[in-house]
């Protein structure tokens, strides 16, 4: 624990308290509770409630509209005067949190508000010949993102597409990536052995504050889950499973919201473990893993194709194609039947109450649920079956990486010390 979240013993530190806790609430909230409600949410009372509205929209943190901002009419409503049924939203040049996919052919930049609103999404196909002149790529689009924020940027969240052990990635799927620390390159530094920051560093990411600032980077399949359980199918849900399948297969066990991710960050490598009885050896140096039958390797392997093109590409071709081509709905049924086995060892492992899928997790549930669901009810414990826990398919979408990144920036953010560092209104610049 931070010193500055431990026992508030001051009356400053007791309102920077507050004021984070609130901040924090109309995040959550995604800015659609009213002030009554948020002063019943913390149990705080109504005239603390009123004087720390006024102070957070005095530092352009907020802005109190008369009803949630992108309501049913889509309009922006003008203020209210203080009542308490005003909704405290997102000021317009209020905190922005970059976020970066990092894929290997591709990548999106995005930036989001302080209510988690996406307000820029920009995709680039990958056009460098090499990793680290991607990598260069990617610090070109922020350096322009953060000029048009100016100093509104209170950090940058990075989903990469491959395990990350101590803030590096290992066993990329791009060579010139390995023990790349990506929060070090794209901070400013050079990647090499920069101090920690532990403004956001939980065990979740890796954190560097360079000369650009802080950045924060995460597991693509872990970040995915982190965003299902703060704006998607498993918000509220206690212990939660989320699945998202790619290329393979990663994932993460969230307790209370928050990633459970190993002592170096780089659990939820559930794609190699060998829950369906293969014996074929694995890129991973492992054997028989799971995600050599239920990702979309074990899509296309089912069906006759030349090893070309993308392969997330193909295997969605492969789903597609399952109601009129025999072969691959062969293949499809195969990799949900090996998904489903695979869900059901993992639930009888860690007794989740929910279980989130993503990616192409998602779709083969939706295309062949019936199989998915044999797989996984065969597997399952016998005392589970009557009552399994529910396979919820991610509302996300392609937003779901990206959420989980903008999350980061704001955990860090929302709190007494990232309160404390956000500039005064008037050397504001955008
Ligand atoms: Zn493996």
């Amino acid at each position: 624990m931070r010193k500055d979240e431990g026992a508030a013993t001051t009356s400053a530190e007791l309102r920077a308290h507050n004021l984070a806790r609130l901040l924090r609430a109309v995040h959550d909230g995604g800015g659609q509770l009213t002030r009554a409600e948020l002063t019943r949410q913390l149990s705080l009372a109504r005239g603390t409630a009123t004087v720390l509205v006024r102070d957070l929209a005095g530092r352009q943190l907020i802005e109190e509209l008369s009803s949630p901002a992108g309501g049913p009419d889509g309009i922006k409503v003008p203020r209210t005067r203080g009542r308490p049924t005003g909704v405290p939203s997102a000021h317009p040049r209020g905190p922005v949190a970059l976020a970066v996919d990092l894929r290997d052919d591709s990548f999106t930049v995005a930036a989001f508000e302080l209510t988690g609103r996406c307000t820029v999404l920009e995709r680039h196909e990958r056009e460098a010949a090499s990793g680290t002149g991607m990598l260069a790529d990617v610090a070109a689009r922020l350096k322009a993102r953060r000029r048009q924020f100016g100093d509104r940027v209170v950090g940058i969240g990075v989903a990469v597409p491959s395990p990350l052990s101590a803030g590096q990635m290992v066993q990329p799927t791009l060579p010139d990536w390995q023990d790349v620390d990506v929060a070090g390159v794209l901070g400013g530094g050079a990647g090499g052995n920069r101090e920690r920051d532990d403004g956001g560093g939980d065990g979740a990411n890796a954190g560097r504050r360079g000369n650009d600032g802080l950045v924060l980077a995460g597991n693509d399949a872990t970040l995915a889950g982190l965003a299902e359980a703060r704006r998607g199918v498993l918000r509220g849900v206690s212990v939660a499973l989320h699945l998202h399948v790619a290329t393979g297969i990663g994932g993460v066990l969230l307790a209370g919201g928050l990633p459970v991710t190993g002592a170096h960050g780089a659990a939820g490598e559930f794609g190699h473990m060998p829950l369906t009885g293969g014996s074929e050896p694995c890129r991973c140096g492992s054997v028989g893993c799971w995600e050599l039958d239920a990702g979309a390797r074990g899509l296309l392997r089912a069906v006759v194709q030349p090893e070309e093109g993308d392969r997330m590409v193909r295997a969605e071709q492969v789903i597609a194609a399952a109601g009129t081509d025999a072969n691959c709905g062969q293949a499809l049924a195969r990799a949900a039947e090996a998904l489903g086995r695979g869900i059901g060892a993992l639930v009888n492992a860690q007794d989740p109450e929910a279980v989130g899928l993503s990616g192409l997790a998602a779709e083969v549930y939706e295309a062949a649920p019936a199989e998915v669901r044999a797989g996984y009810l065969a597997t399952l414990m016998r005392f589970r079956r009557p009552d399994p826990p529910p396979l919820l398919p991610s509302t996300l979408g392609d937003l779901g990486a990206l959420t989980g990144a903008s999350e980061l920036v704001f955990d860090a953010f929302l709190t007494p010390r990232g309160l404390g560092a956000w500039p005064a209104s008037e050397e504001k610049t955008a």
